[in-house]
């Protein structure tokens, strides 16, 4: 039995899928504020509760928006403040009496679609979501590439590329970012980055939901929006993958549900990638809004 935690900052979901990954239970519950204490209970109980019921000792991992410190084994993260700085995956084994693991959530939502009846035989996959910021993970045979650091994969604070900045224009934005930088892609290629440059370059605040609809209709400055942000995301998802090189990309987030997207970006990204380079297959995530609880539960499979 595979146990699976998503820990965000107002709830933490628990999801149990046994061998043949298929899901068994799930439970919400808040996430208690700023108490660790109570956060190592809460997660703590559940894991005993479905134990009790399955009669088994689940296999444990842990999503969360953040990381593990690689030196002191902290928790770094901004959203979960009852996990932040504290040694949680340690505090867990010692309470529960076995091992666990910690991803970050984006490696989680990577991990979930890599093990899609459909992916599962792919050597690597590339998951990248176009959220309220842009991010993503690293899958390589079935088991998340985390780095040195455990930073591998964030995209979202590379910089733009140079030929981002020359296709943007004498009038490009330099859009600062949450991590102290400017130009990163979490701030252009997000469905905020999306609402942000089309406020930059027509000095009006749209949603991007309302945006895309305007696009349809053939409004005149939503289709020149449109176009820029295709080009744009062509060129930094170019870049992307010649460093990468991934066998195929799932992409989620609620712009990832813009159609376009899957038939713009196999006919831009060629001429942005190194020659001898194709286009991996892109594709719309499957698995949505339980990636993150499915991934965490992954993180034992291999
Ligand atoms: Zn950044």
């Amino acid at each position: 039995m595979f146990y699976g935690f998503d820990v965000g900052g107002t709830k933490i979901e628990f999801g149990a899928f046994n061998e043949s990954l298929e899901r068994l239970a799930t439970e919400r519950v808040p996430t208690p504020g700023d108490d660790y204490a109570k956060l190592v209970e809460t997660l703590a109980g559940l894991v005993e509760k479905y134990d009790a019921q399955f009669g088994v000792e689940g296999l444990i991992g842990f999503g969360l928006p953040g990381m593990e410190d690689a030196e002191d084994n902290t928790i770094l993260t901004v959203n979960v403040p009852a996990a932040k700085g504290k040694p949680l995956r340690a505090d867990l084994e010692a309470r529960i009496g076995r091992s666990v693991k910690i991803e970050n959530d984006a490696n989680c939502f990577a991990l979930s679609e890599a093990w899609d009846d459909e992916l599962k035989d792919e050597e690597s996959v590339m998951g990248l979501i176009l959220g309220t910021g842009f991010g993503g993970g690293i899958i390589h045979e079935g088991k998340v590439f985390s780095g040195r650091n455990h930073v591998a994969g964030e995209v979202g604070h590379t910089r733009l590329p140079i030929d981002a900045w020359f296709h943007l224009g004498e009038n490009a934005p330099l859009l600062g970012c949450g991590c102290g930088k400017k130009g990163c892609l979490d701030s252009y290629l997000s469905g905020r980055g999306f609402e942000l440059i089309y406020a930059h370059y027509f000095g009006e605040k749209k949603k991007a939901i309302d945006i895309i609809t305007a696009y349809n209709e053939g409004e005149e400055k939503a289709v020149e929006h449109v176009e820029r942000f295709m080009e744009l995301l062509a060129i930094c998802f170019a870049n992307i993958f010649t460093a990468y090189d991934p066998h195929v990309v799932t992409l989620g987030g609620g712009l990832s549900n813009f159609e376009l997207i899957y038939e713009e970006m196999p006919k831009r990204i060629p001429k942005y990638l190194m020659p001898v380079a194709k286009c991996p297959k892109i594709i719309k995530a499957k698995h949505g809004d339980s990636g993150g609880v499915r991934g965490a539960a992954f993180l034992n499979i291999r």
